[in-house]
């Protein structure tokens, strides 16, 4: 692997995958490193995010950093300058802006590191991770373990009682175990096509 880090400027480093696959870990190990080296670092998650207690971007495993949940990208920027390294969690829950942003604080010479879904629960292409992959220097696509073969996963399962949830259902849900599962391509399966009542959703934003 290709591991050539500029020794001067800034530059993107984006960590994707489905969930369970350790992003938001290797966010936080990437971050503690770089404190431990004495630079300046901050993370920024999408304020919809409220899983765990505000303040903190949390991974499954239980470690944990200070973070600052903000509204919209501008904010990232904003709040970023006198950084060395900016963080961001869950990046796939911001608007297509955020790419602007992220590119603008590279640009200005920070070292930004970016951790999202790069697959929605239908398995298409979420948000702005498009755009976000391919304007990064570096790219890390984490595996999670398949639940129903045990083979590599990298897609999200979302199942409502159980069973896939519809191709047309609202894409963003935060949510927990019980609900999304990580599947590899093979056992992924896409829900039918049809509505189901209304769940707890944040589409609109
Ligand atoms: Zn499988």
């Amino acid at each position: 692997m290709i591991r050539n880090q500029p020794s001067c400027g800034g530059w993107i480093e984006a960590v994707c995958g489905p969930m369970f696959s350790g992003k938001s870990e290797e966010l936080i190990r990437r971050l503690r490193r770089a404190e431990i080296a004495g630079q300046a670092v901050m993370i920024a998650k999408p304020r919809i995010d409220d899983r765990y207690d505000i303040g903190h971007v949390v991974s499954h495993s239980g470690h944990r950093i200070r973070a600052v949940g903000v509204d919209d990208p501008g904010a990232i920027v904003r709040m970023a300058a006198g950084c060395h390294v900016v963080g961001i969690d869950e990046v796939q829950f911001f608007g297509g802006e955020v790419v602007d942003a992220l590119v603008a604080l590279a640009d200005g010479g920070m070292r930004v590191i970016a951790a999202g879904l790069d697959l929605d629960f239908r398995g298409e292409p979420f948000g702005p991770m498009p755009q976000l992959l391919a304007r990064a220097e570096l790219v890390d696509k984490l595996q999670a373990v398949c639940l129903c073969c045990g083979g590599p996963a990298t897609r999200t399962q979302r199942l409502v009682d159980g069973v896939p949830a519809p191709f047309d259902g609202a894409t963003i849900q935060v949510g927990a175990l019980d609900a999304y599962e990580a599947r590899c391509r093979g056992c992924f399966e896409q829900g039918d096509a049809h509505s189901w009542g209304e769940q707890t959703s944040f589409a609109g934003l």
